[in-house]
């Protein structure tokens, strides 16, 4: 029994590749050439490399002693918000752009919620000198003005999403329309653990340095490369993905799914998929989903515009299906109190989303020998405007 993908693209009942005819090529040939590309000795040592010097790997983990004193156990932080441009998704993106290279491809598109993807994806593209094209929503292009301005200085070009809530899925609808007119020089780098067979499993794959990391970092710290138990957000689901990687077989750690609730999971202003998700297709992989009964998506809402997403990666729809990770969802007004307890007892501002994980820690069981670990996943510098709204309203 293990929970990693198997050799079809399926973690238990859920993944594969639902995808229009026209993107058959390009995905046959990922699925085909993903795992060899990858593993090539001249594509990891430019991985790593850049990774370390570029990035700015490994991530510290932190003890972090005054939320451990307060909750009574032992809070360890990874600190993936100190890598370069602010969050996890600059390992995905690195090790897509290097990718994209080595199968001949001259233009890159993604989507992005927060923008923390777009400017991750941006960035690489700066790095290599390739044209990038990045979908975003209408809503969010407001609501994350920082990140927007940044991909612009990085030199992509952001086109707005208008369709639907007018976030994040529209924007992977019109990235999707985008690469089935564009297919042949067109490479699509996905952020999270979503989309069709292999993207789930390339973008995990990516974002297992985090529990690599982890492995090695708590051995030195506390003997033992096991936690009890890790903590993340899930949007897509890629930096939880990252931070589970390496103990997914190892029932002993336990694993915590972190949701967004929005205004709360029963108001029908939520995006807390595993609870009110069913089983169905989106955006090309069979998962859980919010949709109506004859299969229309749910609008989703969360005030994170990163976790605002009506479904969750394959991987996450098979662990908490299978009792494997445990779901718990937060709520808007919760999440951002987390932000603010976390800003003010260790000085540390987290990402709207990261702020969800953090919150958790109110909702679930553990013991004074416990050893937590929470995926810190991003810095809050994008959120200032919305958090301070929130202080001035108290
Ligand atoms: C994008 C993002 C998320 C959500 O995406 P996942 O794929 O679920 O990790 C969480 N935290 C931060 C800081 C993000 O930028």
């Amino acid at each position: 029994m293990t929970y990693a993908i198997n050799t079809k693209g399926y973690y238990g009942e859920f993944g594969g590749a639902f995808i229009p005819e026209m993107l058959y090529p390009n995905v046959e040939y990922l699925r085909n050439n993903y795992l060899d590309i990858i593993n090539e000795e001249g594509f990891q040592k430019e991985f790593r490399s850049l990774l370390k010097d570029y990035v700015g790997r490994p991530s510290p983990l932190y003890f972090a002693k005054r939320l451990s004193a307060q909750y009574k156990t032992n809070i360890f932080l990874k600190r993936e918000d100190l890598n370069h441009t602010g969050a996890h998704k600059i390992n995905n993106t690195i090790g897509q752009i290097l990718l994209a290279q080595r199968i001949g491809k001259k233009r890159i598109i993604a989507e992005t919620g927060a923008g923390q993807h777009g400017v991750a994806t941006a960035t690489v593209c700066a790095l290599m000198g390739i044209e990038c094209i990045v979908y975003m929503g209408e809503i969010d292009i407001k609501r994350q003005a920082p990140n927007v301005a940044r991909m612009r200085m990085l030199g992509a070009k952001v086109v707005p999403a208008k369709s639907g809530s007018k976030t994040l899925k529209d924007a992977t609808n019109e990235a999707i329309r985008d690469w089935i007119n564009h297919p042949e020089e067109t490479h699509y780098i996905i952020g999270s653990v979503v989309g069709p067979h292999p993207y789930p499993d390339m973008v995990a794959i990516f974002q297992s340095v985090i529990s690599e990391e982890m492995q090695w970092q708590l051995k030195e710290q506390i003997g033992s490369p096991n936690p009890d138990m890790i903590i993340a957000c899930v949007g897509g689901g890629s930096n939880a993905a990252g931070a589970y990687f390496h103990y997914l077989d190892n029932t002993d750690v336990r694993l915590v799914a972190v949701e967004a609730a929005g205004l709360g999971v029963d108001t029908g202003e939520s995006a807390a998929t595993s609870v009110l998700g069913t089983k169905g297709i989106i955006h090309g992989s069979r998962t859980l989903l919010m949709q109506t009964p004859d299969g229309q998506i749910v609008e989703p809402y969360s005030i994170s515009a990163g976790l605002d997403y009506p479904g969750i990666g394959p991987m996450h729809a098979h662990l908490i299906d299978s009792g494997r990770a445990e779901a718990v969802s937060i709520t808007d007004k919760e999440a951002l109190d987390a932000a603010f307890h976390l800003t003010r007892i260790e000085g540390i501002i987290p990402a709207l989303e990261t702020a969800h994980a953090f919150a958790a820690l109110d909702k679930i069981k553990f013991s004074e020998k416990d050893n937590i670990v929470i995926n810190l996943s991003g810095r809050g510098d994008k959120d200032l405007e919305t958090y301070i709204k929130y202080l001035d309203q108290q």
